[in-house]
Order: C-alpha cells, then sequence, then structure tokens
C-alpha cells in the first residue's frame, strides 16, 4: 500500500512519512501544494494524507483538482483543531475523512487503514481469505493461526493481493503500489517476491494469470 504525506511542517512531515514507513507502508510526500497536486494527479496512491494549509497552493484547491481529473484514492485532511469550517470545506472538495491537529499518531494509522479497506470494500480490520488472514491493525499475515514471517516488500506485495482479492492484478499494479516514487523499480523483483509468498503461504492462493498478472483467491 502506498501512501502520499503533503504536509509543510518539515518536522510533522518528517514523523508522518517515518511512523508510516514502519506500519509497512511505501511513503512519498510534498512540502507545497502544487508538487502535491502533481504527485496526486499522476501516481497511484492507497490513501492520501494532506494539510490544507499549504504554499503554493492550497489544500482544498489541490483537493478539488485531484477530483476534478477523476483521482479517486481515500483522502484524509489534517485541519487546525476546532475548526469545524475546514473540515465542512473539506468534506465538501472530495475529502473521506478528516483529523484535527495535534493528533495520536494511533488515530492516524487506524483512519488510515479504515479509509483504505473501506476503498477495497472491506468492512473488517481482519482481510480473510480461506487459511490466509492479514490482520491490518497489527500488519501480521497468519495461516492457519501460525504468522508468517514476511520481509516488508512481502507483507506490501501481499497486503495489496489481501485488499484486491479475486481481482486481477498485474505486475505493473504491484510495483506503482509497493513502491515509493524515489525507489529504484524493477517489476522483475515482484516475480521474486511472489514466488518468495508462495512458499510461505498454502499452494494454490496465488494464481498467475498469463500475460496480465496474479489473481488472490482462495483454491476451488
Ligand atoms: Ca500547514
Amino acid at each position: 500500500m502506498r501512501v502520499l504525506v503533503v504536509e509543510d511542517d518539515g518536522v510533522l512531515r518528517g514523523q508522518l512519512v517515518s511512523t508510516l514507513e514502519a506500519a509497512g507502508y511505501a511513503v512519498d510526500s510534498a512540502d507545497n501544494g502544487i508538487d502535491a497536486q502533481h504527485l496526486g494527479t499522476t501516481g497511484s496512491y492507497d490513501a492520501v494524507l494532506l494539510d490544507l494549509g499549504l504554499p503554493r497552493l492550497d489544500g482544498l484547491s489541490v483537493l478539488r483538482n485531484w477530483r476534478a481529473v477523476g483521482r479517486t484514492m481515500p483522502v484524509l485532511i489534517l485541519t487546525a483543531r476546532d475548526s469545524w469550517h475546514e473540515k465542512v470545506a473539506g468534506i465538501d472538495a472530495g475529502a473521506d475523512d478528516y483529523l484535527a491537529k495535534p493528533f495520536h499518531v494511533e488515530e492516524l494509522l487506524a483512519r488510515l487503514r479504515a479509509l483504505i479497506r473501506r476503498a477495497g470494500g472491506h468492512a473488517s480490520a481482519e482481510l480473510v481469505c480461506g487459511p490466509l488472514c492479514l490482520d491490518t491493525r497489527n500488519g501480521r499475515a497468519s495461516v492457519a493461526g501460525q504468522v508468517l514471517a514476511l520481509t516488508s516488500h512481502e507483507y506490501r506485495v501481499l497486503a495489496y493481493l489481501m485488499h484486491h482479492q479475486g481481482e486481477v492484478v498485474s505486475r505493473s499494479d504491484l510495483v506503482e503500489h509497493i513502491y515509493a516514487q524515489d525507489f529504484d523499480r524493477d517489476s522483475n523483483t515482484i516475480e521474486v517476491f511472489i514466488a518468495r509468498l508462495r512458499k510461505k503461504l498454502p499452494p494454490g492462493l496465488i494464481e498467475t494469470i498469463r500475460g496480465l498478472g496474479y489473481r488472490l483467491g482462495a483454491p476451488r
């Protein structure tokens, strides 16, 4: 899962980026509205954290512009405390949720997980596929109760497939959603991650759809 953080306060931005990376996300960040608008328009994000008071272009305009060009990723806006009019304006501009500053990191992570789940049509924090269970609250995957040891990239691949189970996911989708912008991307590594995951999972869970990609589903 890949997330965009838009925040002009350098200290807060750094904290958000490291917290999200520690929670298993691929993270890009922007410190102004123009860069944010470009990244959100051209990149594939599973969610965006958007501060509203930004230099060069304000957050509400950024959000309206994304929605106007058809970008539908979930957006959580960061608002000033007690500023109910910012929350209303943000939601009217297409935000999916808001969080007032200062906030607890745990609350931010929980809201972000909920947004990403709901965007994939999942109501529960535990995603289940046959014997495989992914608990999005603690980033743990288990098979029949046994926790799997996964590297961060294996986890990101599995989490993306679990959020999109039953769908065909292409290698380029996976590349877009597991790597941050600056990462040296190589779509061949996706095959390596899939091969390693298959060794750790019961047979038949990840199907190869020739020429199209992969599909995660309970074996029939
Ligand atoms: Ca700000």
